[in-house]
């Protein structure tokens, strides 16, 4: 039997270890958004340790953390920020804690196997320390003491809500907002963000010390996207292959009709209106980039070049497979994962065999913070 509603979010969690499908081997995406926003993680930095005063011991977190190398490298970009700011005045360099916190199913292994060269590295050049530790349980509620944190990251996680929303029983026809959906659906997801992201603040608003910095990266959507567009195109597809297996008789009508996404990608403004409501930080800046995710299908087209594109659509497939593979198999059981996900691969590839399809763009919304 499928999971309720309320513990399938206990199942979240990304594909772990490092094989062809782990989150470790298939999260380019992620690291390359990573590089974008490094300027402004490290800015935020810099600015952290002005407003605290360079104490002897730096308390960083990554919230989300996963699995692989991405936490370290954020780690890194943080920990070499840090001590080269001491260097530059001329202080001893500060012991660093750093915390690196998912949920209890997250393949925490995989990404400690990384931090002894990252910190050998370390006391190489900068010279410094920094002492690692894991933090299992969920960011939704209280991880860390009380004022104790100087730094807070988190990329990619806080997209992912606490539980599926209630009132999704009429969303029969996808495991998201797509269009046209029923006319609570939007709304369900939305309170259950604000819920959530309240909560979030809320908590990191104990934990962060007076002047302590947090930088959030997630994926959103525009304000200007009408609510006549699906909200999330990856979840659109994987809708159709999961709704296909369905009339295929390969999965069981009411388990795939009762499947809804614990996620919710908000708007700019929702994402300041929790903020603002929430009231114990400062927002330093909202930046925004688009990346391509080519992800509608339209099954209508014709294409003539689809084999050539299958192994682009087998890469789009083992993506959205590494984040979502463990949801899908409490939910669904394990014999869906193979269907579906080649599926997945053979309607990406129609679409980017495609000509005059334009790549959709996802919008990757990052927020920089200081707790007043
Ligand atoms: N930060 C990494 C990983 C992002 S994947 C990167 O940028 O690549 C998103 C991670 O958030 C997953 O590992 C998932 O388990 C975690 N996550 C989702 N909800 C969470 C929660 N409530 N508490 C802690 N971690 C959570």
């Amino acid at each position: 039997m499928s999971p309720s509603r309320d513990t399938l979010v206990d199942a979240l969690s990304m594909k772990g270890g490092t094989g062809d499908h782990s989150y470790a081997t298939n999260s380019h995406y992620q690291r390359s958004v990573f590089y974008e926003i490094q300027p402004t993680v490290i800015e935020s930095v810099r600015e952290m340790l002005v407003n605290v005063d360079y104490p002897g011991c730096i308390k960083v977190a990554d919230l989300g953390c996963s699995t692989g190398q991405n936490t370290v490298l954020a780690m890194s970009a943080i920990a070499y920020t840090i001590l080269e700011s001491y260097q530059q005045i001329s202080k001893n360099p500060p012991e660093i804690d750093c915390y690196l916190n998912d949920l209890p199913e997250n393949d925490f292994n995989t990404t400690f196997k990384c931090i002894p060269s990252f910190q050998e590295k370390l006391k190489m050049e900068p010279k410094g320390k920094c002492f690692v530790s894991g933090v299992p349980g969920s960011f939704y509620s209280r991880l860390f003491p009380r004022k104790s944190l100087h730094f807070v990251h988190s990329a990619f996680s806080i997209h992912w809500l606490s539980k599926i929303p209630d009132g999704l029983e009429s969303n029969t026809k996808s495991i998201y907002i797509k269009y046209p959906y029923p006319p609570n659906v939007y709304k369900s997801y939305l309170n259950q963000f604000k819920n959530d992201f309240s909560l979030f603040l809320k908590m990191r608003s104990e934990e962060i010390v007076h002047n302590g910095h947090m930088v959030l990266t997630f994926v959103g959507r525009k304000v200007s996207d009408s609510l006549s567009n699906d909200c999330f195109q990856v979840w659109s597809l994987l809708s159709d292959c999961l709704l296909d297996l369905s009339s295929e008789g390969f999965v069981n009508k009411s388990v795939m009709e009762s499947f809804n996404m614990p996620f919710y990608n908000p708007n700019e403004e929702e994402v300041r209106e929790v903020i603002l409501k929430d009231g114990s930080f400062e927002i330093n800046k909202i930046e925004k980039f688009d990346h391509v995710v080519p992800y509608k299908i339209d099954r209508q087209e014709e294409d003539e070049h689809q084999s050539l594109q299958l192994e682009a659509g087998i890469k789009h497939a083992s993506w959205a497979r590494c984040i979502t593979e463990p949801l899908l198999v409490a939910h669904f059981g394990d014999a869906i994962i193979e269907p579906v996900f080649n599926k997945y691969a053979h309607y990406m590839a129609k679409y980017l065999s495609v000509s005059n399809h334009r790549p959709n763009m996802t919008l990757v919304i990052v927020v920089s913070l200081t707790r007043k």
